[in-house]
């Protein structure tokens, strides 16, 4: 059975970041879209809506909610070896061909997709962080869909959030408006932004502007908010020197301290033809961001093939400081206050205040939440 439009707009309130225009008309500001809708018709994400006038955005529910290690955002220098609840809705503001989580993000927006009834788990913002202090985690992150479409839910969870003492971050596509950030300020203490190419034609493609994002990494970055950076390369599409050049140039001119993720693709949704990304490719890119002057890259989605580029070291002495396998923690050296215990170099991020207490030899599997029966 499938769930109707209908239904899901019945998990609606009104949006805090929009501005009501003549004839009924809004302006949305979750996202760089800055969509100008009509009375009775949808944004871009198909999830905001104008109904008389008023902008309605979705509340109260999940499309997908786990416990899960925070190296699977990717984090690698936002609280270490600790859990993370990350839950996300339905939709998104652009149409990835490679998108991996394709069965959240492109609902409504591509009719193949169906909403499953059973998918979507009713709960409010204190269910939900309930849940994520009894299960142990440190941080609420919203995740799965573009969390900015949905940034009115995610400031009502992260509200909760920080009531008990929880971290909350943002796993997103980066095209993020000034509005958008500055709403979500006194939540987040971190962000990460998918850089997908420095080519705006190919953002295009994706349907967004290159440049929004861009904007974006700059603004988080001056806002004070912890930011770590995810290219995931993609054969023939992103994977040239000048391209990989191009972004790791701009990264280290925004700050060389932001972690820069180069992941490996694998083919998914409607992204078929490219071959998956091989180790060396990976390599090649590293070299890049490291010879641009990045204090922390990282290869990902290759656990154990891509040498020491899953750990990290310090940026001065080199010595090891946290040492990884995939999303499991083998070794963390860093100290409470931040630093390399060998040069005491300060080591850019947000720390566990106790090193001892960092989980080693973590779980690193996710545990599916099932928070209520669905709709
Ligand atoms: S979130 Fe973005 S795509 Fe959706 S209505 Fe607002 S501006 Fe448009």
């Amino acid at each position: 059975m499938k769930t109707s439009a209908s239904q899901l707009d019945r998990l609606t309130v009104p949006g805090e970041l929009y501005e009501r225009l003549e004839n009924g008309d809004v302006r949305c500001y979750a996202c760089a879209h800055r969509c100008l809708i009509h009375p009775g018709r949808r944004g871009v994400c198909q999830v905001r809506f104008n109904q008389d006038g008023e902008l309605r955005v979705p509340w109260g529910y999940v499309a997908a909610a786990q416990v899960d290690p925070i190296e699977k955002k990717p984090f690698s220098h936002f609280l270490p070896g600790s859990d993370a609840l990350t839950f996300g809705m339905l939709g998104c503001d652009f149409h990835c061909g490679y998108c991996q989580n394709w069965v959240t993000s492109q609902a409504g927006r591509d009719p193949q997709v169906e909403i499953i009834p059973a998918m979507l788990q009713r709960v409010s913002p204190q269910e939900l962080v309930a849940f994520a202090v009894h299960s142990g985690a440190q941080a609420v992150v919203s995740s799965y869909n573009e969390p900015l479409i949905t940034s009115e839910w995610a400031a009502g969870v992260f509200r909760a959030a920080r009531q008990a003492g929880l971290r909350c971050a943002y796993v997103s596509n980066g095209n993020a408006t000034d509005q958008a950030l500055e709403y979500l300020l006194p939540y987040l203490s971190a962000y990460k932004i998918d850089l997908k190419s420095m080519q705006d034609s190919h953002y295009r493609q994706l349907g967004g502007v290159l440049q929004h994002v861009l904007d974006s990494i700059r603004k988080v970055h001056d806002l004070g908010l912890w930011l770590e950076v995810v290219t995931l390369v993609i054969p023939g599409f992103n994977d040239s020197p000048e391209e990989l050049w191009d972004a790791a140039r701009y990264l280290a001119s925004v700050s060389p301290d932001i972690p820069w993720h180069i992941t490996a693709y694998h083919p998914d949704y409607k992204m078929t033809d490219p071959p998956p990304t091989p180790a060396r490719t990976l390599l090649r890119a590293a070299e890049i961001g490291q010879e641009a002057g990045l204090h922390y890259v990282y290869a990902g989605n290759l656990p154990g093939r891509v040498g020491s580029l899953e750990n990290t070291l310090c940026p001065h002495c080199q010595a090891v400081l946290i040492r990884r396998q995939g999303y499991v923690l083998l070794e963390y050296r860093i100290t409470g206050a931040g630093a390399c215990p060998d040069c005491g170099t300060p080591i850019a991020g947000i720390w566990p205040e106790q090193p001892e207490s960092v989980r080693l030899y973590g779980h690193g599997m996710p545990r599916p939440v099932r928070l209520s029966t669905g709709m």
